[in-house]
């Protein structure tokens, strides 16, 4: 095989190509074209990245262009949510367009394809246009109304336009075929009736144009090249292509289709993602359990990660369903790169380290990263009373555990050897309290005498720790395709998606956290601070949320191989 041609993915090739035969003067011209009718996900951002990075590699150029034909569901909220959310991917698109801004244009074209014969104004109800359209066995039956004179479609639809009619009176539709294999060819309805204020035009119009009329016209305008979109859309394309040869358009795009990313255990439409917000099984839209990108970025999820991830996936002609914990591997790989290291005791157990002085505080020097020097260091204090991981004490452990243990000693991370001596209990039996020794001779966690310690654990000083609550996430369904096996999705919903922790015990230098900055709880995972509860007392009196973004290892990989 050509290796340049293995290299890429197809659409590279077709546009290489396309550059090779000088066709649109070598020039190379794409867009992400949303419809703000709800926030994006990660499955947007394979678009986005593919068209931003085709217009990059061969120095031409994406536009950012809303689709926002439909007022009855597009939202301000979305258009800004959506701007701000394409910027920190890391992508510039200059000023947004808007295929709003084409209204005029696009009534224009709209008249010139009655004037030549080309549209009429149906008077059909809808009903009864989705009968005379046929099946896709059955060919459709011609409208009533299809012969009428151009002036007389001039007249209904200016008065359409005027707003003499209410909303399904009257339609405007394109005198293609009614017999074509194709339904999206048998006369599609090209302009509708709609009495509703859009969020930019307001109350200018009341006839507004569909999705197919509107989509390839804003391209022909924009001077789109290559007009990327996914698999869905490779039987509208003929129509796209009657619109334009029909028209007299500055220019003719290519539409190229690929394949929609899919993800296991999680939905990707934003139909469905509205009803877990709607119905309350998630927390709003930028809850960290969904891959709204909104939420990828409150649980932590790194631009760079997600583009990675993008890359790795390619671009296909199939439908696949893509792995969450490749997704979560791209993630890890990032952050074990980028993130400061600092400790957190997420179920905390009291130890006082009784031959310690009650009085003393120890400053003491820990790494940012254990390979990066150029992270730097940061203090950490050391007292008596401490707190460790519940999970870090046995009372009977087997040989093979290598933490705390009545008699057994272990390194704190950064700080001294301590042994436990006595195990503290409740009248219920359960441990509260470890008091252990400490061996002052072995500051930095080595012991002089060279005698061997195998485990070492994190902890936190109880003097100055900060109290926080932690949100553990995992999938957030059950089932890798959570469309299967069940009637309704909802079925398959995870119910531990979410536990939380009230009660964990973080180093000091975390009190100065931001969101978004991730931190490797050493031995625990990769944390941040949770940005809707930033700086709120309310519901939780002082105490910050931290979200964990992914766990150090993958445990659903092991599960699976069980
Ligand atoms: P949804 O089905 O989630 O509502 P959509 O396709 O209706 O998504 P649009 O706002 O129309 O959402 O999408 C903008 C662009 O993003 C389109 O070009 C669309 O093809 C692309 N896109 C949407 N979802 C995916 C996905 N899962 N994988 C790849 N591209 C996608
Ligand atoms: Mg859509």
């Amino acid at each position: 095989m050509d290796a340049d041609i293995k290299k890429g993915h197809f659409i590279e090739s077709i546009i290489t190509e396309d550059i090779n035969n000088n066709k649109n003067q070598g020039k190379v011209v794409t867009r992400f074209p949303p419809e703000p009718n709800g926030y994006l996900h990660i499955g947007h951002a394979k678009s986005i990245c593919l068209n931003f990075n085709m217009a990059g590699k061969f120095n031409g150029r994406c536009n950012l262009r809303f689709d926002d034909s439909n007022p009855t569901k597009e939202k301000q909220v979305y258009i800004d949510s959506i701007k701000s959310t394409v910027n920190w991917l890391g992508f510039d698109y200059g000023t947004p367009l808007f295929a709003s801004d084409y209204f005029d244009r696009l009534h224009d074209f709209a008249v010139q394809l009655i004037k030549k014969g080309k549209a009429y104004v149906c008077s059909l109800t809808a009903d009864d246009i989705r009968e005379y359209r046929g099946t896709l066995t059955e060919p459709g039956k011609n409208s009533p109304y299809r012969d009428r004179s151009v002036q007389e479609n001039l007249d209904l639809f200016g008065r359409m336009k005027a707003g003499e009619f209410g909303e399904g009176e009257h339609t405007l539709r394109a005198k293609i075929d009614m017999t074509s294999p194709n339904i999206n060819l048998r006369d599609p309805i090209i302009y509708r009736v709609k009495k509703a204020s859009h969020p930019r035009t307001g109350d200018q119009w009341c006839i507004y144009p569909m999705y197919d009329f509107t989509h390839c016209l804003s391209d022909a305008l924009e001077g789109i090249t290559h007009s990327l979109c996914s698999l869905e859309f490779q039987d509208h394309r003929p129509l796209y292509d009657w619109i334009l040869d029909e028209l007299e358009t500055p220019c003719h795009p290519q539409q190229i289709e690929f394949a929609r990313m899919n993800i296991t255990f999680t939905v990707l439409s934003k139909r469905k993602l509205q009803r877990l917000v709607e119905e309350n099984h998630v927390q709003g839209w930028d809850d960290p359990r969904l891959p709204t990108l909104e939420g990828m970025k409150r649980r932590g999820y790194t631009p760079s990660a997600i583009r990675q991830f993008c890359d790795i996936i390619g671009v296909s002609k199939k439908d696949s369903r893509i792995d969450m914990g490749l997704l979560e591997s791209c993630l890890r790989d990032d952050l074990n790169e980028t993130a400061p290291r600092v400790m957190g005791v997420l179920k905390p157990l009291k130890v006082t380290i009784e031959n310690y002085p009650q009085d003393r505080t120890e400053e003491l020097v820990a790494k940012n990263h254990p390979q990066k020097q150029e992270m730097g260091t940061r203090t950490i204090t050391f007292s008596r009373e401490i707190y460790v991981e519940q999970d870090d004490f046995m009372e009977a452990p087997p040989k093979k555990f290598f933490r705390l243990g009545p008699g057994r000693e272990v390194r704190l991370r950064y700080a001294y050897l301590v042994t436990c001596k006595q195990v503290i209990k409740d009248p219920d039996g359960k441990v509260t309290e470890l008091i252990c020794t400490y061996d002052p001779a072995t500051k930095g966690g080595n012991a002089p005498d060279g005698r061997k310690v195998k485990g070492t654990i994190h902890w936190v000083n109880a003097a100055d720790a900060i109290d926080a609550r932690v949100n553990l996430y995992d999938r957030l369904f059950k089932d890798e395709n959570p469309e299967q096996n069940k009637q309704d999705f909802i079925e398959n919903l995870n119910p531990d998606s979410l536990e939380t922790l009230a009660s964990c015990k973080l180093e000091k230098s975390l009190g100065e956290a931001a969101p978004e900055t991730v931190y490797q709880f050493e031995r625990l995972g990769y944390f941040c601070l949770d940005s809707a509860h930033q700086g709120s007392t309310d519901i939780l009196g002082d105490h910050p949320v931290f979200n964990r973004t992914v766990t150090l290892r993958d445990a659903w990989a092991k599960l699976k191989k069980k």
